[in-house]
């Protein structure tokens, strides 16, 4: 089994009562079992898959077991995704993937993904449904049961096929091997299916043929019980090659009404009626073609089947033009047209209610992630702050780059700034701040060492800011902070404060020459070099180098 039970074994649950470890060990081996077992089953319709899992994720839940609780919990949204609620089903699978990935539970990412594929799928975004496809079909181990491998296959298989991909045909090829191989026949049913269909969407009908011929074979040969979509395809790819007699005599098994009733989609086989309609119609028959149209309307009228029903309506107006009751044909029309309209807005409004439901959790977390961005920041200038300061400083002094004595934090404060709030204003006191950050921006980050090694620039308060490099030697960023200082003092203040200077004076310290240095100690001695800095007349750097 790919399921490893002794990982999650290291936390028993005191509310066994502390069984013997040979029993918890049991107790975990199986439930494992029989979530592998879940999964297999769940790619069909099956009416004891539910409580099983229900079950399982109960068990998993009590014995403390979270990846093997949220496996059976995708079990449980694979089914809800099967009766309808695809969104719900996506928003469960998009949190269970969050927890897989922070957790690094490659198999529960995979199934996951493999879920999120085929709701995507369903909600229409194929090229995003394709993505999580390949993830789900790159992560699951090679370990993994091999009813599995090729479950994970097929929906890469399709997912490509819907988006045009020709390369769909070959993996189709070698995950049919895959389930002949197993000998599993339901498994071969789906992909055969489902590689017809693909060919059909595509337009290529002889291809579509050649597929759905096998599957009737196999499904013979193995009493897989007739079903209406299988037939319906198959009469529309002949249909479609201008073979009318060999598809009406394919399609007939369908009007048994026990097939009939049967139909998977729940719509009582109304698209499969459509479609003989359609085709008694190509042949001439018209009364014929005319009450399977109406038997067709009056199950879309029982189930309430809007958008097989506005197709009825093109299909009986292509019926009256064929018997010439042209002024009916064209009413029939207009009200098809109208329909259709009516129910693509609709259709599309849904899919995007729909795909919104499934990304609201995600945009939840982006909204967090970006508000703690911004409560890292100063809204003056747009530097970091001083909470992001006491965050990342002790980080970067753990660098390895800091124990070869390469981290300087250099303290910068700007001189006589009261003057300029009081001779100028207190706005252009606040523009003066402004620029002075971008020039730290500019000019301090500028080091020569490259942009991700942890140098960083930020505003401590009021008019006091600080410059950490990382990667300069104590000399080399001696050189850079008076630099820094010279950038200051000669950018044209003049058109700001009409003829104040501005500058700064700075105190530095680097790691270089101390164990351990904490973040306090390096603070500590930058700020006593500030003020060393100020006494000796300001517009000046002090550092370890004078
Ligand atoms: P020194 O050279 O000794 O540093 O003199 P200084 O005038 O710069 O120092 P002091 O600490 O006396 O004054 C700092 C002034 O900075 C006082 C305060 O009003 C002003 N200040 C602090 N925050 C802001 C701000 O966000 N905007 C503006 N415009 N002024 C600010
Ligand atoms: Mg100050
Ligand atoms: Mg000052």
């Amino acid at each position: 089994m790919s399921e490893r039970p002794d990982e999650e074994y290291a936390t028993p649950p005191s509310a066994l009562g502390d069984p013997a470890p040979g029993d918890l060990w049991t107790a975990v081996a199986d439930l494992s079992a029989s979530v592998v077992e879940l999964e297999v089953l769940s790619r069909f319709e099956r009416d004891d898959v539910e409580p099983l899992a229900e079950h399982a994720a109960a068990a998993a839940r009590d014995l403390g077991l979270v990846e093997l609780e949220l496996r059976a919990t995708l079990v449980q949204a694979d089914l809800e995704r099967k009766r309808g609620h695809v969104a719900e089903a996506g928003r469960r699978a998009q949190d269970v993937l969050r927890w897989a990935t922070e957790n690094e539970a490659r198999h529960l990412q995979a199934r996951a993904h493999f879920l999120l594929a085929g709701a995507l799928q369903e909600l229409g975004d194929l090229s995003l449904a394709l993505e999580h496809a390949v993830r789900s079909a790159e992560l699951l181990g090679d370990d993994a049961p091999a009813e599995l491998r090729v479950d994970h296959q097929a929906r890469l298989a399709d997912c490509l096929g819907l988006n045009g991909d020709m390369t769909a045909r070959d993996r189709y090829e070698h995950v049919l091997a895959l389930a002949e191989e197993l000998g599993d026949v339901d498994r071969q049913v789906l992909i055969l299916n489902n590689r017809a269909y693909c060919e059909t969407i595509c337009g290529h009908y002889d291809e579509a043929l050649v597929w759905i011929t096998r599957l009737q074979e196999l499904a013979a040969r193995h009493d897989v019980p007739v079903r209406v979509g299988r037939l319906d395809t198959l009469g529309r790819v002949l249909m479609e090659l201008g073979r009318f007699e060999e598809a009406e005599a394919a399609m007939l098994p369908g009007l048994h009404p026990e097939v009939l009733e049967a139909s998977l989609d729940g719509d009582g086989g109304a698209d499969f009626l459509l479609t003989l309609a359609e085709l008694r119609r190509l042949r001439g028959h018209l009364p014929a073609a005319q009450e399977t149209l109406d038997e067709c309307v009056r199950r879309c009228e029982r189930y309430g089947l809007t958008s097989i029903r506005v197709r009825a309506r093109r299909e009986q107006a292509e019926l009256y033009a064929a018997g010439e009751r042209y002024r009916e044909a064209f009413e029939e029309h207009k009200l098809y047209a109208d329909e259709l309209a009516e129910l693509q807005s609709t259709e599309r409004d849904a899919r995007a209610r729909a795909l919104q439901a499934m990304y609201e959790t995600t945009e939840a977390r982006q909204q967090s992630r970006r508000y703690r961005e911004l409560s890292l920041r100063d809204p003056l200038t747009g530097l970091y702050n001083r909470r992001f300061v006491d965050d990342e400083l002790p980080r970067v002094l753990a660098l390895p780059a800091a124990a070869d004595g390469a981290v300087t934090v250099g303290l910068l404060d700007l001189d006589h700034f009261k003057r300029i709030n009081d001779e100028c204003s207190h706005e252009t006191g606040d523009r003066v701040l402004r620029t002075v950050a971008d020039l730290l921006e500019d000019v301090g980050l500028r080091t020569g060492v490259g942009e991700d090694c942890g140098s960083f620039v930020a505003r401590l308060g009021g008019e006091e800011f600080l410059l950490v490099l990382v990667g300069l030697s104590v000399a080399a960023a001696a050189a850079h902070l008076d630099a820094v200082r010279q950038a200051v003092s000669a950018h044209p203040w003049d058109a700001v404060t009409g003829g104040l200077p501005v500058t700064v004076s700075i105190g530095s310290a680097s790691t270089d020459g101390l164990l351990a240095p904490t973040p306090s100690d390096m603070l500590a001695r930058a700020d006593a070099r500030l003020y060393t800095a100020k006494r000796q007349g300001r517009d000046r750097l002090v550092s370890e180098t004078g």
